[in-house]
């Protein structure tokens, strides 16, 4: 038998660079190796074991990596050093090159970090284990915390589309999740800890259940079907071609799903759509938003967008902001191009240069901006209810409304991690927030 023994009371620091998912996944490792007797080491406390999990969604992320790395290197000059994630799997020589890595752990490896850490012995030569992308068809569901209030529940993994755009698939494997029960139960385990709020997060969550039988829509309705009161589901970024008519009705009717969708639509040109090998038209796209604006008309909508692909033409970016412009969508999330290699996107040659990806993101970021606050002025005045969260700016706190509005009152502790019915004012000083304009009661 193999003795624990050794991990007790060693002190680990973890870091996460990209999505919720990763976050979601540094929590059930978090999990696993307290569980083996390994405490987080507080703010200035040196520690046994770092460990750094990585994204490569752009170069931009990768270089965010290695920076981590390299500074918490400085920071803790004794520690095993642990590199996972979607870096790590995607370029493991590349990670492993950086001074003072001990071990590059892959997307499954990470999962049995245990394993390798109680072979390991620090200064010999550095290990790498990474097992080939396409074997791995293991789901391993995971849930974290950002607040005390809001969880992100991982419910599906992998993506099986090859956008030609896209590392992910390379990372993270083919789409996978586990089965509808053990979704459920994953769910009400976050409730009875405590969550009030709990966001379904994956890669594709849309594909949810394609290997048993199921379907994302079956996982809305189980989960719409719990008993609890006052808890609320949101749905993360999901395929327009995957967010049926179906979903958004029975939201627009449900009890705890909240008027909420983000969508990435990541062109508004059918020429372009088609050179990332989206699955999707843009009139398809269009008749998503119309469909959700018709059943929720409060509904906030956050839309994906990326500039300076391969191929984007001056004309196809202005066609795309026209369409984008005629949106009745609340924000844009804008992502600028950066070449990966393995893609196919490499093999068109047109190229956008780095100061014009640039312009035509400070261009969406201002539109973004606009939308944002129409929507925002457009909700002033309506009645919503408002979970508080902890974090306190001076004398302030701040929640989200249903339709994911962010809203500011006083600070009042006894209010953390509580609904409240309330009417959204004006804008606060900063215009980051309303404030709330009058109490309708507890609830
Ligand atoms: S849907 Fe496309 S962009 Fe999204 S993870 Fe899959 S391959 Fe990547």
């Amino acid at each position: 038998m193999i003795d624990n023994s050794i991990f007790n009371n060693k002190k680990v620091v973890y870091h996460t660079l990209g999505c919720k998912l990763n976050f979601a996944e540094t929590s059930a490792i978090g999990k696993q190796l307290s569980e083996e007797g390994f405490v987080k080491a507080r703010p200035a406390e040196q520690a046994d074991l770092c460990i750094v999990n990585t994204c490569s969604v752009t170069d931009v992320a990768d270089s965010k990596c290695r920076q981590a790395i390299k500074k918490l290197r400085r920071q803790y000059p004794k520690a095993i050093m642990v590199v996972t994630g979607c870096y790590a799997q995607l370029k493991p020589q590349e990670i492993a090159a950086i001074e003072g890595v001990d071990l590059v752990l892959g997307s499954n490896e990470k999962f049995d970090m245990l394993k390798f850490l109680r072979d390991l012995e620090v200064g010999e030569n550095k290990q790498i284990h990474r097992a080939d992308i396409s074997q791995i068809k293991q789901f391993r569901p995971s849930c974290s915390q950002d607040d005390r209030t809001r969880y992100f529940l991982k419910v599906q993994d992998g993506c099986s589309y090859r956008c030609s755009y896209c590392t992910i698939p390379f990372a993270r494997g083919r789409s996978r999740s586990g089965t509808l029960t053990e979704t459920v139960e994953a769910a009400r385990k976050a409730l009875a800890a405590g969550a009030k709020e709990i966001v379904l997060t994956g890669v594709n969550i849309g594909d949810f259940g394609r290997g048993t039988k199921e379907s994302f829509f079956d996982l809305v309705q189980a989960l719409d079907q719990l008993p609890e009161e006052d808890i609320r589901f949101r749905i993360s970024s999901i395929e327009p071609n995957l967010l049926t008519d179906d979903i958004i009705r029975y939201v627009a009717r449900s009890r705890h799903f909240m008027p909420h969708f983000h969508i990435p639509l990541q062109s508004g040109t059918n020429e372009a759509l088609k050179i990332m090998k989206r699955h999707y038209t843009r009139e398809l796209f269009a008749d998503k938003i119309t469909c959700i604006k018709h059943e929720l008309p409060h509904a906030f909508i956050g839309v994906d967008v990326i500039v300076g692909i391969r191929g984007e033409t001056d004309e196809l970016f202005q066609q795309s902001c026209d369409f984008i412009q005629n949106l009745d969508i609340s924000q844009l999330h804008v992502f600028t191009y950066s070449e990966r290699s393995g893609t196919k996107m490499l093999e068109i040659e047109h190229q956008v240069p780095i100061p014009e990806r640039k312009r035509r993101s400070e261009i969406l970021h201002r539109l973004s901006d606009q939308k944002t606050n129409s929507f925002y002025e457009k909700q002033m005045g309506q009645t919503t209810q408002v979970l508080w969260e902890s974090r306190r700016q001076e004398d302030k706190m701040t929640g989200f409304s249903s339709n994911y509005i962010r809203v500011e009152r006083p600070y009042d502790r006894k209010r953390i991690n509580q609904l409240e019915t309330i009417r959204l004012g004006n804008w606060n000083d900063e215009k980051s927030a309303l404030r709330v304009e009058e109490t309708g009661g507890r609830a």
